[in-house]
């Protein structure tokens, strides 16, 4: 986007910006950086305090004389309601506008069970989780579903997990209830954003791989979110690895990574191997029992992964690869593998400041990405400009 110089005449969406970001904080300040006349800064200022979006803040005087009043950004204007849904967890919150949860539920859903049900019950919540709260708050809501998502329509393709939710356009479902933005990405993004704000705020490029009953990637690229031309990029666990052995995978090619390294498939050749395993949790009991056939499988599924990654390193050189999802939070020892193939595979410059490294928000990273992403769409100037205009019509 590029940066307003005095020339241009700063809107009152752009004012915001300014004062978020703490590069504006009195009204004198504003009119330095804007060059806005002080009646054109008092309008847009004015507007920003009646939409509850600023407040203003009287620090006490330190060297006499009449204090200036301080402008400060206004989490508590307003909320957006957010859902992380995942295959075994979903997560739903309500979130101030500095994106801190103000209340939040976790869920045993079966996603399965099709948008029909799912998307009612999230909504429900919210509405619980609302409770007293004005409806007129509500600024936007952002969701992560466990489906490659085309992202400007909010339309599920591919279902990775669930077939119900194929071809669904779930934005003008929520807004029949709620009539705000709705921001629908799929659950690997919503992580990744969600890791990059939240434990990495410095570093412009991350990777987030998430590996766990399928293996996705989201990825961060000169501070934002890589979505590609319709939303599908990331989607590593479709790339086959080398010595494979014709695995084939649901989307009709053979031995992609997903097919022969996510948790569905160490669980279907561990079965296959004649162990008892039913869940994650099953093999993690054998790697921590130290069961060397089980140990072999898991180093073999991280080579693979670090086959794929190692590719990936080299096209995007990331500053840091971030493991994540249950099966890289379960086993030390794919990580490890996954490491040492990325290292060794991979170009000397794109690995020569290169961190692996394990989620530190875990689940978490997914209410936290929901929201940044909405939050950072209804608070652009662009976004605020409009509700401002929309809500001139409406008066
Ligand atoms: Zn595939």
């Amino acid at each position: 986007m590029p940066r307003r110089t005095a020339a241009t005449l700063a809107t009152s969406g752009e004012v915001l910006r300014l004062i978020r970001t703490g590069e504006a904080v009195t009204r004198a300040d504003l009119g330095r950086v804007t060059g806005l006349s002080r009646p054109a800064v008092q309008l847009r200022v004015g507007e920003l305090l009646e939409r509850g979006l600023v407040v203003e803040r009287t620090d006490a005087p330190s060297t006499g004389g009449r204090p200036p009043v301080r402008l400060e950004f206004n989490a508590g204007g307003g909320v957006v309601l957010v859902a992380a849904l995942g295959a075994s967890r979903t997560r739903v919150a309500v979130c101030d506008l500095a994106g801190s949860e103000l209340a939040g539920r976790d869920f045993a859903i079966d996603v399965e069970q099709g948008p029909d049900v799912v998307l009612p019950l999230l909504m429900d919540t919210w509405d619980e989780l609302l409770g007293d709260r004005p409806r007129s708050m509500i600024r936007g809501v952002g969701m992560g579903v466990p489906a490659t998502v085309e992202f400007a329509q909010g339309r599920t393709e591919s279902a990775r997990v669930m077939a119900s939710w194929t071809g669904v356009l779930i934005p003008p479902i929520i807004r029949e209830r709620f009539p705000v933005p709705v921001l629908v990405d799929n659950d690997v993004n919503v992580l990744a954003i969600g890791e990059h704000r939240g434990a990495y705020p410095d570093l412009d490029d991350l990777m987030f791989v998430k590996v766990s009953t399928r293996i996705g990637a989201g990825i961060i690229a000169g501070g934002e979110i890589l979505r590609g031309a319709l939303g599908a990029a990331g989607e590593i666990g479709h790339i086959p690895v080398l010595d494979g052995a014709g695995v084939l995978c649901r989307c009709g090619n053979t031995d992609c990574v997903d097919s022969v390294a996510s948790g569905t498939a160490l669980l279907r050749d561990l079965r296959e191997a004649g162990k008892d395993v039913k869940t994650i949790a099953d093999v993690t009991a054998l790697v921590r029992a130290g069961d060397a056939e089980t140990m072999a499988m898991v180093r073999t599924a991280g080579r693979r992964i670090g086959e794929v990654l190692a590719g990936a390193v080299n096209i995007l050189n990331p500053s840091v690869v971030v493991l994540g999802g249950d099966v890289a939070e379960a086993f030390g020892p794919l990580v490890s593998s996954i490491r040492e193939v990325v290292y060794r595979r991979s170009t000397a410059l794109a690995t020569r400041r290169l961190r692996i490294e394990p989620s530190r928000l875990g689940s978490g990273a997914g209410i936290g990405g929901c929201a940044v992403m909405v939050l950072d769409h209804v608070l652009s100037p662009e976004a605020v400009d409009e509700s401002m205009t929309l809500s001139a019509v409406r008066r």
